[in-house]
């Protein structure tokens, strides 16, 4: 298959792209396109045969759920059984924007969309780009992030394109994307919100709205004894090709044991930030954005990870960055990417 990319600008939406774009998604096929979040791979979210074929383009496992997008309100009374009231508040607050929330789902979701479950994560992305897409393509369209499983997230064309070329027919180029990590998720089908992923959309923004909402225990424990609710955050994901540990503790400290094991060992490769990037004396180093700018270092994070596939390192060595605001998502993503190797000095 010819996997063609098509520049979309923002500003002045072609029509007739969208259009085209929207036709293939009506007829069962795959259209990657830009959110604010990351790039995805959109099917038809009502039409099984549709989605089963994100399932093969990513390699991913049928257990793993898809995050079923929508253009407008008023869409999701038709896909969801119940609506509680603090859905609608979030909602309010939040969507259109990177908030993904889990219902009780109706009949017409198909078992195969929810990966088997009787509910169903929803989100009303905010860029315009994917909104034209989803009207265009008949409302709901799934679209889980359009990398092979396990991969980094694509945050560019570019991206998928590596990912994706040969295996669908069309890729809606929007440039980079505004935030660079996948949405928070919220489950909305228990007692009170339950945080299942991180994201850009804080634990503190969401009781702001809300003042009961929790992390999931299998977020936070330090060990596997508890399981993550969401099925996809077992997975190890994000994960370049070197073996990646992450280096906590002073930041002297592990400035100087960065260095020493970028002296000592060949092909090291250094995830840093522009405050400590030139401490570094050995090894490829990479400096991911400013800590006084989260945003930044959220955006580079899975561009960074991609970039050292193309360079001759075996081991990657990052800082880490835990903070209250992003750092939790961040961190979130680092860990998984670096199944869990962390080294404390
Ligand atoms: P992705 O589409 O790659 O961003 O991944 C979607 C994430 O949402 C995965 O971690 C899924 O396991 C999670 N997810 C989707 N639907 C549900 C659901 N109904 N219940 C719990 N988690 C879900
Ligand atoms: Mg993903």
């Amino acid at each position: 298959m010819q996997t063609e990319v098509v520049r979309v600008d923002r500003t002045k939406i072609d029509a007739y792209v969208m259009e085209k774009a929207g036709k293939i998604l009506k007829s069962g096929g795959l259209v990657a396109f830009p959110t604010e979040t990351v790039y995805g791979l959109g099917a038809d979210a009502l039409d099984w045969e549709a989605a089963k074929k994100i399932y093969a383009a990513k390699g991913r496992p049928s257990d793993n759920p898809l995050i079923v997008h929508i253009a407008d309100i008023e869409a999701l009374s038709k896909i969801v059984k119940e609506i509680p009231e603090a859905a609608r508040k979030l909602s309010k607050a939040f969507w259109p924007g990177p908030l993904t929330m889990i219902f009780e789902k109706k009949e017409c979701v198909p078992d195969g969309t929810t990966g088997g479950l009787s509910s169903v994560a929803v989100r009303m992305p905010s860029d315009e780009i994917a909104l034209a897409l989803i009207r265009q393509g008949g409302g709901y369209v799934a679209a889980p992030s359009a990398n092979r499983s396990g991969r980094p997230s694509p945050t560019t064309a570019q991206h998928v394109y590596e990912d994706m070329e040969g295996v669908i027919p069309l890729i809606l180029d929007g440039g980079a994307v505004e935030i660079g990590l996948e949405s928070t998720i919220v489950d909305l089908t228990g007692s009170y919100p339950v945080v299942l992923r991180p994201g850009f959309i804080s634990l503190e923004m969401l009781r702001e709205v809300v003042q009961e909402v929790e992390m999931d225990k299998g977020l936070i424990a330090e060990d596997s004894s508890i399981p993550p609710k969401a099925p996809g955050m077992k997975y190890r994901h994000y994960a370049p090709k070197a073996e990646l540990k992450i280096v906590e503790g002073e930041m002297e400290r592990v400035i100087s044991y960065i260095n020493k094991k970028a002296m000592e060992e060949p092909g090291v490769g250094i995830i840093c930030t522009e405050e400590t990037s030139k401490h570094y004396h050995a090894g490829l180093v990479k400096c991911i954005g400013s800590r006084r700018e989260e945003r930044s270092i959220a955006n580079h994070l899975f561009a960074i990870l991609r970039e050292f596939d193309k360079e001759q390192v075996t081991r990657i060595y990052s800082e880490s960055f835990e903070s209250p605001g992003l750092g939790q998502a961040i961190m979130n993503r680092l860990l998984k990417a670096a199944g869990h190797q962390k080294v404390q000095v």
